[in-house]
C-alpha cells in the first residue's frame, strides 16, 4: 500500500469567516470585555448570546479554559474545604484538579465497559455525607448515562455539573449535552471541536449560578446592558461575590462565533463517519465498538474509539504505533486512551503545597486506587482523533482495511 503519500484533514480549520471577524477585532479599539464601550457589542457577548442560543440555554459565560470552567462551576456552586465531588477515573486530569484548586477532594469512580463514561452504580457507592456534586464526563464519541446520574443526583440532593469538553452540539431525550446538569463546562482548547486555540464556555439555566459566574470570571464585575457613551466602561463594579480575572479576549471570541457556525455541518459530517466505521470494524474478529444509547439524538465525536482482543503481544501502544506507521499519521491522530486519573502521571496533588492535607494526600492513596475497567481501556482501545473523522470515504477505507489486516481478517 502507497500510504506515506496519505494526508490526513488538518485540525484547527482556518476560515474566510473567522479571518474577517479578527480583523473586525483587530481594527476596533475593543480587544477585551474590559476595554472600553465603542458603539458595537463586544465579540464576546455576540458569542454568549449565539451559543446560549445554540444549546437552548438561558446564560453562557465564556471563560479561559475548560479547566477553569470546571473551577469556576464548583465554585458558583459553593463547592470547598471538606467537600467531595465524584468524577470518572478515565478522563482527561483536569476534571479532577478542577476539584483539587477548590480544595475539594476528587472522589473517582470507574467507568462503563460500553462507553468508558461514568459508570452510575459506581456514583452510588461512592456517596457521603460529605459528597456535593457528580461531574459526569462524556468522553470521546459516547454520552453517560445522564437519566440515571440525575436520578442518582435528585435522590441525594447533588449538585451535577456536565464536563461537555468533548461534546459540543451531543443531544440526549431532545437536550443539547450541558443542559442536563445543572451546570455544563466546555473547553475550546486547540483539539476540540469548537476551538479558538485556548478558551472555554460555561452554560446553566439557573440565574442566580450564572449571576455569579459573571462576577467570579470578571474580578467580581457584571456587564452593563444599558446604552453607553463612547468611551464608557463595559465592565461594572458589583462586588457580591469574590472573583478574578477569567475573561477570555475579543481576538479568542471573534474566532468561536465563526466555528460556530460551521460547527453542526462538521457534526454531522463526523457522526456519518463514525457510523460508517463501526459497521465496518465491527466486522472484524476481535474489535468491538463503543454503545450509542438510545436516548442520543446527536452524537458529537471528539474522538472515535475502538476497542481490540489484546494480548502481551499486542497492546494498544503497540497497535498505535503499526497503525500510526502504516498510515502515516502523527501521534495527534491516533492514540490509546488516557492513563487513568490515579496511574496518570500528569496527577500527583501531593506535590502542591498550598492544597489541604486532606486532599492533597499522599502518593500511595491515589496509586493504589483501583479501577478495572480505566485501566483496561488504556491496555485495549484505540482513539482516533475526530480530525480522522472528516476523511475522504477512501481514507476511512484505508484505516478498515489496515485495522483488518493487522488483525488477519
Ligand atoms: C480538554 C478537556 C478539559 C480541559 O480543558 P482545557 O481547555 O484544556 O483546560 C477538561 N475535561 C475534558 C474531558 C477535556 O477533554
Amino acid at each position: 500500500m502507497e500510504t506515506t503519500k496519505i494526508k490526513w484533514p488538518e485540525w484547527p480549520q482556518y476560515t474566510e469567516s473567522a479571518n474577517n471577524n479578527l480583523l473586525e477585532v483587530f481594527k476596533s479599539n475593543r480587544w477585551a470585555l474590559s476595554g472600553y464601550w465603542t458603539g458595537d457589542q463586544p465579540m464576546v457577548q455576540k458569542f454568549s448570546k449565539k451559543f446560549a442560543e445554540y444549546c437552548d440555554v438561558s446564560y453562557c459565560v465564556p471563560t479561559t479554559s475548560g479547566s477553569m470552567a470546571l473551577m469556576l462551576a464548583l465554585e458558583a456552586l459553593d463547592i470547598g474545604e471538606g467537600d467531595e465531588v465524584i468524577v470518572p477515573a478515565l478522563t482527561w486530569i483536569a476534571t479532577a484538579t478542577a476539584v483539587l484548586n477548590v480544595n475539594a477532594l476528587p472522589v473517582l469512580v470507574d467507568v462503563e465497559e460500553e462507553t468508558y463514561c461514568m459508570n452510575p452504580e459506581k456514583i452510588r457507592e461512592a456517596i457521603t455525607d460529605r459528597t456535593k456534586a457528580i461531574i459526569p464526563v462524556h468522553l470521546f464519541g459516547c454520552m453517560a448515562n445522564m437519566d440515571m446520574i440525575m436520578e442518582i443526583a435528585n435522590e441525594h440532593g447533588l449538585y451535577v455539573i456536565e464536563d461537555v469538553a468533548q461534546s459540543h452540539g451531543s443531544k440526549w431525550n431532545g437536550k443539547y449535552a450541558g443542559t442536563l446538569g445543572h451546570i455544563g463546562a466546555f473547553s475550546c482548547q486547540q483539539g476540540k471541536v469548537l476551538t479558538s486555540g485556548e478558551g472555554g464556555i460555561i452554560i446553566t439555566n439557573d440565574q442566580y449560578i450564572y449571576q455569579k459566574l459573571e462576577q467570579l470570571r470578571a474580578d467580581s464585575r457584571v456587564m452593563t446592558e444599558t446604552p453607553l457613551r463612547h468611551g464608557d466602561m463595559q465592565l461594572v463594579m458589583k462586588g457580591d461575590f469574590q472573583g478574578s480575572n477569567h475573561c477570555i479576549s475579543e481576538f479568542q471570541a471573534a474566532i468561536l462565533l465563526a466555528q460556530l457556525e460551521r460547527l453542526d455541518f462538521l457534526n454531522s459530517i463526523r457522526e456519518k463517519n463514525a457510523d460508517f466505521l463501526n459497521r465496518e470494524l465491527s466486522k472484524i474478529p476481535g474489535i468491538v465498538t463503543m454503545k450509542k444509547f438510545s436516548q442520543i439524538d446527536r452524537q458529537t465525536y471528539y474522538g472515535y474509539v475502538f476497542k481490540f482482543n489484546h494480548s502481551e503481544h499486542m497492546d494498544a501502544q503497540r497497535l498505535a504505533e503499526i497503525l500510526r506507521q502504516r498510515l502515516n499519521m502523527g501521534t495527534f491522530y491516533l492514540y490509546p486512551p488516557y492513563l487513568p486519573i490515579h496511574k496518570n502521571p500528569l496527577f500527583c496533588p501531593w506535590t502542591k503545597n498550598r492544597y489541604p492535607k486532606n486532599i492533597r494526600m499522599n502518593e500511595e492513596y491515589w496509586r493504589e486506587q483501583n479501577f478495572p475497567v480505566a485501566e483496561s481501556a488504556f491496555a485495549n482501545s484505540i482513539v482516533l482523533h475526530h480530525a480522522i473523522l472528516l476523511a475522504e470515504p477512501h481514507q476511512l477505507n484505508m484505516i478498515v482495511d489496515t485495522v483488518a489486516d493487522v488483525f488477519g481478517r
